[in-house]
C-alpha cells in the first residue's frame, strides 16, 4: 500500500523540495505551514501535493491538522519534522518573547507533531521520522543560543524516540544540515555569508535538493536498520 508522509514547513525552502522527492518517489504526501497561504496555493498548484496551514507550536492545532491529514491523505506512515524559524540576537539582548518563540516553534513543534502519530505508527508496527536540526547545534553559532538549543534538543529527544520505537519497526533519525541557499538563509548579510561560504571546502551552499535526497534515503523500507543517527550535509563544513 501507497505510504504516506507528512512534512511540516513542507511548502517552500528545504521542506518543499522533500515534499517533492517524497512525491517523485511514489509517496502520497501531506505538506504542512504556517501562514504563508499565496505560497502554499502555488506549490499546490505546481505539485498537486495538498498543504495544510496550522501552526506547530500549537498542540491542539497539530492535533486537529493531523487528523484532517489522515482523513483526506492517509494515516501517517513517515513524518518529517522539518519547520523551523530563526530569530537571532546576542544573548545579552535577547529577549524572554524571542527565546520563548524559537523554542516553541522549532523543538515543543517535534514534540506536538511527532505525539499526533506516533501512536499511529506504533499499532500499525510501522514508521520513519527524520527530524531536522542543523550544524549551528553541532558547532554553535554566534546570535543563536535560542536556536542551537532548539537543534541540540532535537538530537537528543531522536535518540531517545529511536530507542523507545525500534521494536516497533519506527526509525527516528537527525538530519543536519549546512548551509542552505533558503529564504532563510537569504535573510543573512551578504558579507556574512561570503565569510561562511570561504570556510565550507565544497566552496557553496547546499541546495534544498541536497537535502531532500537524504531524507528520501531515511524514509525508505529498506533504511530499517538505520536509528538514533545524524545524518550532516554540510559540504565539509563540520565534521564531528
Ligand atoms: P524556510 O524559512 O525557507 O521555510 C520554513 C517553512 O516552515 C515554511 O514552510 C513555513 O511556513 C514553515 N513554518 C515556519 N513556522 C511554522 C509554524 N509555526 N507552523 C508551521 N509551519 C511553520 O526555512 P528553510 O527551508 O531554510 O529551513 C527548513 C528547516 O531546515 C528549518 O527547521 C531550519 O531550521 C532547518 N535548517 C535550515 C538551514 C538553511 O541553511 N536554510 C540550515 C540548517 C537547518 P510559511 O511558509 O507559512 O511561513
Amino acid at each position: 500500500m501507497t505510504k504516506t508522509a507528512l512534512v511540516t514547513g513542507g511548502t517552500r525552502g528545504i521542506g518543499a523540495s522533500i515534499s517533492i522527492a517524497l512525491q517523485k518517489a511514489g509517496y502520497k504526501v501531506a505538506a504542512n505551514y504556517a501562514t504563508n497561504h499565496d505560497v502554499a496555493k502555488t506549490f499546490t498548484a505546481e505539485t498537486g501535493i495538498k498543504a495544510f496551514s496550522w501552526d506547530v507550536g500549537d498542540f491542539d492545532a497539530c492535533a486537529t491538522g493531523i487528523a484532517k491529514v489522515e482523513e483526506e491523505i492517509g494515516a501517517v506512515d513517515i513524518l518529517v519534522n522539518n519547520a523551523g524559524i530563526t530569530w537571532d540576537g546576542m544573548m545579552h539582548k535577547m529577549s524572554a518573547e524571542q527565546w520563548q518563540k524559537v523554542i516553541n516553534v522549532n523543538l515543543n513543534s517535534v514534540f506536538n507533531v511527532t505525539r499526533a502519530v506516533i501512536e499511529g505508527m506504533r499499532a500499525r508496527n510501522f514508521g520513519r521520522v527524520v527530524n531536522i536540526s542543523s550544524i549551528n547545534a553541532q558547532a554553535g553559532q554566534m546570535g543563536q543560543t535560542n536556536y542551537s538549543a532548539t537543534k541540540a534538543g532535537i538530537m537528543g529527544f531522536t535518540k531517545a524516540l529511536a530507542r523507545e520505537s525500534a521494536r516497533k519497526n519506527i526509525t527516528v533519525n537527525t538530519v543536519a544540515p549546512g548551509y542552505i541557499e533558503t529564504e532563510m538563509t537569504g535573510k543573512i548579510d551578504q558579507k556574512i555569508l561570503d565569510s561562511i561560504i570561504a570556510q565550507i571546502p565544497v566552496g557553496r551552499m547546499g541546495h534544498p535538493e541536497e537535502i531532500a535526497r537524504a531524507v528520501l534515503f531515511l524514509a525508505a523500507d529498506e533504511a530499517g536498520f538505520i536509528t538514533g543517527e545524524t545524518l550532516s550535509i554540510n559540504g565539509g563544513h563540520h565534521m564531528e
